[in-house]
């Protein structure tokens, strides 16, 4: 089974909790025992499992990447259009997550949220897949 929607993100850089909306799809599935696989097709942004609860795990995580990424550089792809940066963050973090299904829920850790990381925006519509697939 696969829904997809989309997501507005408002920043250049931004972490934006999923969990609600891949939990709903989940149920609504009906898929009691599985796994869940969320997926973003996009060169300049991510999926990550972290926490959310303290907003500041997410600063803390766009600046240690920035640290190891800076946002300029002598990157060649920025004669193109000026992303690069945002590229490599993408290519690092992954485009998908895989998250059992246990008895209709998902199998989440109590601080692991799901996040879109945003590393090119501000974007009208980043479009998230998510399939929900039975044992
Ligand atoms: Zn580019």
């Amino acid at each position: 089974m696969e829904t997809t929607f989309t997501v507005a993100t408002h920043s250049q850089e931004e972490l934006i909790d999923m969990t609600y909306e891949v939990r709903d799809i989940v149920r609504n599935s009906g898929i009691k025992d599985g796994f869940c696989i969320v997926y973003i097709p996009h060169a300049t942004a991510g999926i990550i499992l972290n926490e959310s609860a303290d907003p500041n795990i997410k600063t803390d995580f766009l600046r240690a990447l920035d640290k190891a990424i800076p946002l300029h550089s002598n990157y060649l792809h920025d004669r193109i259009d000026n992303n690069a940066a945002a590229h490599i963050k993408s290519a690092i973090i992954g485009a998908s997550a895989t998250i059992p299904v246990k008895d209709g829920n998902l199998e989440l850790g109590t601080w692991q949220a799901i996040m879109l990381c945003e590393f090119d925006g501000p974007r009208s519509s980043r479009r998230v897949i998510v399939q929900v697939h039975k044992d």
